[in-house]
């Protein structure tokens, strides 16, 4: 077995958990593991980043901008994002080398149940999609990846509209843009939202805003990274 990261030999010490288990023996050596740097005790009731005080500013902005009727309920993330993080996911995403995605199976479910499952029932996973256009180059959606590592039901159930760059608008402008999505199925359960990563939030709620305006109770969302 070789480090999905970085080619190095892995040495394996197969224990009683792994033997029967060898899902669980980990694919990345220990040298790399160090870089990924899980989100860990304080942080923002709201958004998952670390963070001293109760909300964050971004949240208290969210919550005065929908006037205290915020769609997306909380968002949670296994991961800090940081340059080594931008390397795995420049190399995961956009040059499509899908077995990236494989180091992340097994903390992503584990944070999945100890933050979600443990506290919803009966919850639905909607992964966010990339554009059709984009999905056909890359030849995945990483969110359709990561939803895939979870125990519980996916339903894809929304649809990118059209792909529009973010990055050069204000604040304000992120913040009011047209949905993006389209939804092919109204989902009348939990579901938490899944992406790669949380940025502004602003995709995550539009997402959020849709299904509740098609019957869903409440939204929650769970991405990677927290950036
Ligand atoms: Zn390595
Ligand atoms: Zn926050």
């Amino acid at each position: 077995m070789y480090c999905l990261w970085c080619d190095e030999e892995l040495i394996v010490h197969v224990n009683w958990l792994n033997l029967f288990q060898p899902e669980s023996r980990m694919n990345v050596c220990d040298q790399c593991k160090k870089n990924f740097i899980k989100i860990e005790g304080k942080v923002c009731v709201k958004c998952g980043r670390p963070f001293e005080r109760l909300k964050c500013h971004d949240c208290i902005r969210w919550d005065e901008f929908y006037d205290g009727d915020d769609p997306l309920l909380k968002n949670v993330s296994l991961y800090m994002y940081n340059e080594f993080m931008k390397e795995v996911i420049t190399r995961w995403k956009y040059r499509g080398d899908y077995i990236i995605g494989e180091l992340f199976r097994l903390a992503f479910l584990a944070k999945f149940k100890e933050q979600y499952l443990s506290l919803l029932k009966d919850v639905v996973v909607v992964p966010i999609p990339v554009s059709r256009a984009r999905a056909m180059k890359r030849g995945f959606n990483q969110a359709n990846m990561l939803a895939s590592f979870l125990s519980s039901t996916v339903k894809d159930v929304l649809v990118q509209k059209h792909l529009e760059k973010q990055s050069k608008k204000t604040r304000i402008e992120r913040m009011t843009t047209i949905n993006p999505f389209s939804i092919t199925e109204p989902i009348n359960k939990s579901v938490v939202l899944v992406d790669d990563i949380y940025t502004t939030g602003r995709t995550l709620r539009h997402a959020a805003s849709l299904l509740k305006n098609n019957g869903c109770p409440e939204v929650y969302a769970y991405t990677l990274i927290r950036s």
